[in-house]
């Protein structure tokens, strides 16, 4: 039998696991937006107590810890927005906060990163936020921490900060919808599986990342992610 593809599949995108020789493939990638009310309210949100709003980046959007990631096409603004990431080890649908946790295989540090310009002409618009969030390279994450080395952290320090200088420093308590109603929200939508990730959303103080910027994030117990931008042509 030959194969039954037309060219090769692409091999599916994967994330280190810390303290294991093996990879955490990655199946979907989903965003909980506006999950700390001092990032809402500089977003011009008065945080509120509707369930939590969903979107999603492609997988591969990923890129690992140490990239250097090219300015993307289409933005003059390009945010950075770090995020505690909670890894699905085991699926499930209409999952009870109460037994959510046991779906968490580990915990990351990610970066949502943001076109912000476009994502403010779609809100604006009444448009998706598809192509202001989802774009290529716009998920840099560290090493997955399993659950079983850092427990499940629901508080503890979450910064970020460019080339040197602290812009992200809130606390994981602040979150407005912890890990376990996140996923109870989210699994009432789609059938979680494993492999599927979820970004819960960044504290204040996003801001624009320019050619030849370095960020550093880090999650208190989870991990760390540093990535750079590409230096801007000398022309
Ligand atoms: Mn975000």
């Amino acid at each position: 039998m030959s194969e039954a593809f037309i060219f090769t599949p692409p091999l599916r995108p994967s994330v280190a696991i810390e303290g294991e020789l093996r990879r955490f493939p990655i199946r979907r990638i989903f965003c909980v937006a506006l999950n700390y009310a001092a990032h809402a309210r500089e977003m011009g949100k008065e945080p509120d107590h509707e369930p939590p709003f969903f979107f999603s980046k492609p997988a591969d959007a990923f890129v690992p810890d140490g990239s250097v990631i090219p300015y993307p096409p289409q933005t003059q603004n390009l945010h950075h927005e770090i995020e505690l990431v909670a890894a699905i080890g085991k699926g499930g649908s209409g999952i009870a906060a109460e037994q959510a946790l046991d779906h968490v295989f580990g915990y990351a540090a990610g970066v949502d990163l943001t076109r912000r310009d476009l994502q403010a002409a779609a809100r604006s618009q009444g448009r998706p936020w598809d192509l202001s969030k989802g774009f290529d390279h716009s998920a840099p994450m560290g090493a997955v921490r399993p659950a079983k080395l850092c427990g499940h952290p629901a508080k503890g320090r979450i910064t970020l900060a460019v080339n040197g200088a602290l812009r992200q420093d809130g606390d994981l308590a602040d979150m407005i919808w912890g890990v376990p109603e996140i996923i109870a929200s989210l699994s009432s939508y789609v059938a979680l599986a494993p492999g599927d990730l979820i970004f819960t959303g960044t504290p204040s103080g996003v801001g624009a990342l320019q050619p030849g910027d370095r960020a550093e994030g880090f999650v208190e117990g989870v991990g760390s992610i540093s990535f750079a931008i590409t230096p801007a042509a000398i022309s």
